[in-house]
């Protein structure tokens, strides 16, 4: 498994807006020193940059106004992917995971590359895992750089050993355990009678041990260490893909690690923390303690809607997985909602029933040269909170959102009001016709008007059906019941056979529950409030039974 699963299922669109950046994050004034903006150059400026340990949001600021600023952006096998949201440059990935199979470019190519752009008067970042100079060849390319006369700056990075120790909840320099604390290289061969590692000073080191690219070859390291004196039952940790949602650990001796960590199939990136601190790591456990550690979950939401629920799942431990069923397109031809919008003040009401819809209408209503004063003192009703904050975009309050979000709570709390009444529902090209037959029949003149597309794929992305294939997938969130639908469509009967064994289903809602069933889907648990943080509290609840 590449070590970087969980990024991959993150489209790396450029425009998306990632996680942790905010429109004030934006703001604030650069710390790197991009002085050459300023003066005209015909030299460009390498930034050197640790993008951290995978999580991305453990990237300094300073490294994302680098990736923001940057023409291009060559980073390596151990980067997160997703931190390129960051930048709007050109990308290249230097090698594909770790290792020498991995490696796309040799480092002198890398080298090469780096001094050509700054040559050209780019902006060049050099991405990297972790700190750029722990175990990272940093500094052999900030000497490549220096050698040629190129401007460069470091940029340090949270480094694997503190970030592995902190998402295990060990404290490497633990007052009762440890007062000092060693990184080392586990790639030199310890049989070897030339190896630089000196396992007698290691032995009797006088703190924690942390052995980088330890992985291959724990057996002689553990074995050298007790050797050398270090006692057996020493307490070890090894850690693999820390601080992403597939984090493993496992914990033992010197002893009996390396046949634990056999038996658990680690593999790289791993880490091996090695002393008496491991011993309290159960009592600062943190990010293993999360809802839905470890779980993997395909989100089914139109891929342009999906960060939301993905970023949810994110912090709930789970690794989000694309799985986009249908797309949603602006209409093919806008004259009808042209010829509608100077009416929209005729309106007492104007219902919404998704984001779409609010997106749709008012902002072909902005395109077209009006504003919210054009909805003059029509009430807006919304079908649930995720539409109403869209309204909330465009600074208008929702004046009307049921105790339920379902077609049918919308209905029966609009009833009192509509008699007699014009309503406007901006919707979708298909959906369920609920509405209609219920606001006709409580007596309103009903117009309706399609603002966006709602269109099934033909195909689930490549990677992910190969996930669904081997039974990857722990669960899947089914969020109304056109995806339902549309996800049967798509299943082949390899993935299908997965279902309610290895991956279960959840349902938002009743509704979407009986059609998943009408088209043969297994539904295991369903939300009791109809939105994504519902869904997933449904799969917490199913995890748990109450007792
Ligand atoms: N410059 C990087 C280290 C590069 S050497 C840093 O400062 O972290 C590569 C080694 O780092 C891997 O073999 C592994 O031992 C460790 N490593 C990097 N990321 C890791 C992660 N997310 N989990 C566990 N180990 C990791």
């Amino acid at each position: 498994m590449p070590p970087l699963l969980m990024t991959q299922s993150f489209h790396t669109s450029h425009t998306a807006t990632p996680i942790p950046m905010t429109t004030a994050d934006r703001s604030i004034s650069p710390s790197p020193s991009l002085t050459d903006t300023a003066v005209p150059r015909t030299i460009g400026k390498v930034y050197l940059v640790g993008g951290g340990p995978g999580d991305p949001g453990l990237l300094t600021l300073k490294g994302a106004e680098c990736l923001r600023r940057a023409d291009l952006i060559l980073y390596d096998g151990l980067v997160n992917p997703m931190l390129l949201r960051h930048g709007h440059a050109a990308v290249e990935r230097t090698c594909r995971a770790e290792g020498p199979l991995g490696r796309l470019l040799p480092q002198d190519e890398i080298n090469r590359r780096l001094i050509a752009a700054a040559k050209e008067g780019k902006t060049v970042v050099r991405l990297k895992g972790g700190d750029p100079f722990i175990f990272g060849r940093g500094s052999e390319e900030a000497a490549a750089l220096a050698a040629e006369g190129i401007p460069f700056e470091v940029v340090p990075g949270i480094t694997a050993a503190t970030a592995a120790a902190v998402y295990t909840g060990i404290s490497l320099t633990h007052r009762d355990h440890a007062s000092a604390v060693a990184f080392i290289t586990g790639h030199e061969d310890p049989s070897k009678p030339a190896t630089a590692l000196d396992y007698n000073s290691l032995a009797h080191f006088p703190g924690t041990l942390v052995f980088y690219m330890g992985l291959h070859r724990l057996e002689a390291i553990t074995s050298a260490l007790i050797a050398a004196g270090k006692p057996a039952d020493t307490p070890t940790c090894v850690v693999c893909r820390a601080t992403q949602p597939l984090q493993r650990s496992v914990t033992g001796t010197l002893n009996d690690i390396t046949s634990l960590a056999k038996s658990a199939g680690l593999q790289p990136p791993s880490l091996v923390i090695i002393g008496d601190c491991v011993k309290v790591r159960e009592q600062a456990s943190w990010f293993e303690d999360r809802p839905l550690f470890g779980q993997v979950i395909g989100i089914t939401r139109p891929e342009e809607q999906a960060d939301d629920a993905a970023q949810q799942a994110y912090e709930l431990g789970a690794l989000p997985v694309m799985l986009p069923t249908i797309e949603i397109t602006p209409p093919d031809d806008w004259s009808e909602v042209d010829a509608l919008l100077p009416r929209l003040r005729s309106f007492d009401w104007i219902v919404f029933t998704s984001a779409n819809g609010v997106r749709g209408l008012l902002s072909r209503l902005w395109q077209t040269g009006g504003d919210v004063r054009s909805l003059g003192q029509a009430k807006l009703a919304c079908i649930g909170p995720a539409t109403a904050a869209v309204l909330e975009e465009f600074s208008l309050r929702a004046d009307l959102i049921p105790n339920e979000y379902r077609a049918e709570a919308l209905a029966a709390a609009l009833k009192p009001h509509i008699a007699n009444r014009r309503v406007l529902w901006a919707r979708a090209s298909r959906g369920r016709e609920v509405l209609t037959t219920e606001l006709t029949a409580a007596g309103a003149t009903l117009e309706q008007i399609v603002v966006y597309q709602n269109r099934d794929l033909t195909e689930l992305p490549r990677s992910e059906l190969d996930r669904l294939e081997r039974g990857d997938l722990h669960w899947i969130g089914l969020s109304s019941p056109s995806i339902a639908r549309s996800f049967a469509r798509l299943l082949t009967p390899t993935a299908r056979q997965h279902l309610g064994v290895k991956t279960r289903l959840a349902s938002i809602s009743p509704v979407t529950t009986a059609a998943a069933q009408a088209v043969g889907l297994p539904i295991a648990a369903e939300a009791t409030e109809f939105t994504w943080p519902g869904l997933f509290r449904a799969m917490i609840a199913a995890h748990q039974p109450e007792a």
